[in-house]
């Protein structure tokens, strides 16, 4: 299950008028609207809040997932959640494997294990949004996933028989509460439930076709009909909660539906009477004292709004369609992206909680490719950072790779990694470089602009890790293409990579192993259907040293590309002299007797069997096999 937090500016209204000035999160029908105000609305100093504070990015979407435990039924069925789900969580990563060759990973913002408590899901996800709420601003946490996933147990438990148990609801509440004064502030909630198209009143089950009413001026969308109920203590609370919650019940009795079908909404209205200077700015201001002028009593006003939506099985419906982001993927020939801090995620994050178009695309549209890609090449450094951070966002959607390759963005971008000392533009143009290299097409034309060279003479120059990574990515998704297989090498494309482990770093030699195992496999097949003859390319490079090396790394993924790739090799009996001479040999005998996964041991049973020079090599040396 994944939980979606957001907080963004509210306008502060004067003098005691009620009306908000800006607002955000808006509901609307059955998607969310997230809106960053606009200018107009007055502004408060945002770095006070710990949550827009994060990555400069105003009102960011976070994501974070939480992987609940097994039940008793997974249990006596012996589900192996671990064979497909692996947490990282201080690499903030989930891996996914879909099946024995492939794996995915994805990067949230935090990531929660099986062992996480109520209390610490609360802190980490919610808190931060309840604390800005506190001050002001206007915050949502959304939790999504399929049914069963634990999406009730996270946001919804009232934790009556254990208090332990008590979910992010009742401690939002109970923050807000002793953030708040009886005498000066308000708090109110209103407890809806959208199904279909219609909201029902959770707090008032006689209301339950609730009107949305959109200002055709500002956009701001408000559910005039909901009934507010004032919260003056915790009990009252608990007590409305579970009052909601039979009435949920009941209505989905009777629209004769499930609740995981319907998005429950807990909206908690915070009003509070703060004194402020009337300018803040002035504060900041040496001397200001003597400019202040009178302190004006203040309402602020704000929302949280908590949603448990539907399950996540009917996506389409729910509008929500992506709150995690695709790092890498381990098969051969498939995809790599990504570039931690670049802001393609947080936008691509709004654009689907939007259903709008993301800011880039509608720069590009605006601009014009060629402009921006000009714009990498401008003199002024500031601006070069920008365009080469619109292009790699650009670069992560494949609609726009070809086009980026084809407008002769490879080659700036290259150029850049290569000149460019500033070591986040090195890190973004390689992130660009790397999601460009994803598809099929502009692979082809990858090569065909001399990219291989170009990458390789970047792979010798770069020292970050970072970079070193996503440019090993890049190449090891060419090696992954049957057709680019005899020009890669020629370029030099196998010795740079066997030249990025110097790094050291387990996600260049991860990507490093990718590569030789994409590049094994094709090497394999063209050798099996007759294109190729004589030994391996990779074994010509002199990788099997390396490979030898970490057939048995404590990575995982650096050992699985490894074993595949010498799997792919001990096919074909030109290679099995080096192979044995180089140690390999004794790698294949242990796969095929301790390798974990049961598919690569008989894989490298199978082979090893099926090869004459190696069966009497096995003989001779009296190896067990
Ligand atoms: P959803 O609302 O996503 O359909 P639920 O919250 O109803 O899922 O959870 C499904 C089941 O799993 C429930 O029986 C719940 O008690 C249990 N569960 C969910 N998360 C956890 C957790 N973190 N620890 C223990 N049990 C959990
Ligand atoms: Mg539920």
């Amino acid at each position: 299950m994944a939980m979606a937090s957001s907080s963004s500016r509210n306008g502060a209204v004067r003098g005691g008028s009620m009306r908000p000035v800006s607002g955000s999160s808006n509901l609307r029908s059955s998607s969310f609207k997230s809106r960053i105000p606009s200018s107009s609305a007055p502004r408060r100093n945002s770095t006070s809040s710990a949550s827009l504070a994060d990555n400069g990015v105003p009102g960011r979407v976070r994501v974070a997932v939480r992987l609940r435990p097994r039940n008793a039924d997974e249990s006596v069925a012996d589900a192996d959640f671990a064979d497909c789900v692996e947490l990282q969580p201080e690499l903030k990563r989930l891996k996914l494997r879909k099946n024995n060759w492939d794996t995915e990973t994805y990067e949230f913002d935090d990531v929660l294990t099986e062992a996480a408590s109520q209390k610490r899901v609360y802190q980490v996800v919610a808190k931060p949004v309840v604390e800005s709420v506190l001050e002001g601003y206007n915050g949502t946490v959304m939790a999504y996933g399929q049914t069963g996933t634990g999406k009730t147990f996270t946001l919804g438990r009232l934790g009556d028989e254990d208090t332990a148990a008590r979910g992010i609801m009742v401690r939002s509440m109970e923050d807000i509460i002793a953030g708040t004064s009886l005498d000066t502030d308000s708090v109110s909630v209103s407890y809806l439930q959208l199904y279909m198209e219609t909201i029902q009143d959770l707090l008032d089950p006689s209301n339950d076709n609730i009107a949305i009413v959109e200002d055709p001026k500002t956009g701001d969308v408000s559910l005039p009909g909901a009934t507010h109920v004032e919260i003056r203590n915790q009990q009252n609370f608990l007590e409305l909660l579970q009052l909601g919650e039979t009435h949920r019940v009941a209505a989905n009795t009777k629209l004769n539906t499930e609740s995981s079908r319907s998005h429950a909404i807990l909206m908690v209205h915070v009003k509070r009477s703060v004194v402020e200077n009337e300018d803040p700015v002035s504060t900041e201001t040496e001397n200001s004292s003597h400019f202040l002028r009178p302190s004006k009593p203040l309402v602020r006003r704000s929302k949280l709004v908590l949603v448990d939506l539907a399950g996540s099985e009917r996506v389409h419906k729910s509008g929500i369609n992506l709150m995690r982001r695709c790092l890498d993927s381990g098969a051969p020939g498939n995809s790599f992206s990504g570039t931690d801090s670049l802001p393609s995620r947080h936008s691509q994050a709004r654009e689907s909680l939007n259903g709008q178009k993301a800011p880039f695309a509608t720069l590009c549209e605006q601009v014009g490719l060629q402009k921006i890609l000009q714009l990498l090449e401008s003199d002024d450094a500031n601006i070069r950072i920008h365009a080469v951070k619109v292009v790699a966002n650009l670069a992560a959607e494949e609609a726009n790779q070809e086009k980026i390759v084809e407008a002769g963005g490879l080659t700036s971008l290259l150029m850049l990694l290569r000149s460019y000392e500033d070591e986040t533009v090195r890190r973004v143009a390689a992130g660009a470089i790397a999601n460009l290299a994803m598809n099929e097409v502009s692979q082809q034309l990858i090569v065909d602009q001399g990219g291989i060279s170009l990458l390789s003479l970047t792979a010798a120059d770069a020292e970050d890790p970072q970079t070193l990574r996503m440019v090993a990515g890049a190449i090891a998704n060419l090696c992954g293409n049957d057709k680019l297989q005899a020009r890669l090498w020629s370029d030099g494309g196998i010795k740079a990579l066997l030249g990025m482990v110097r790094c050291g770093h387990p996600d260049v030699l991860a990507q490093v192993a990718r590569g030789i195992a994409n590049f094994a496999k094709c090497e394999s097949r063209a050798t099996t259907q007759g294109v190729k003859s004589g030994r391996s390319l990779l074994i010509e490079d002199g990788a099997l040293p390396w490979i030898v090396q970490h057939a048995n790394d404590e990575a995982a993924p650096i050992r699985r590309h490894i074993e595949l790739a010498l799997c792919h090799l001990a096919q074909h009996e030109v290679n099995a002299k080096e192979m044995i001479s180089g140690g390999a040999l004794w790698e294949l005998v242990r796969i095929s007797k301790e390798c974990s996964r049961e598919d690569i041991r008989s894989l490298a049973h199978r082979t090893l069997s099926s090869s004459p020079v190696f069966r009497s090599e096995i003989r001779r040396l009296g190896i067990q096999f």
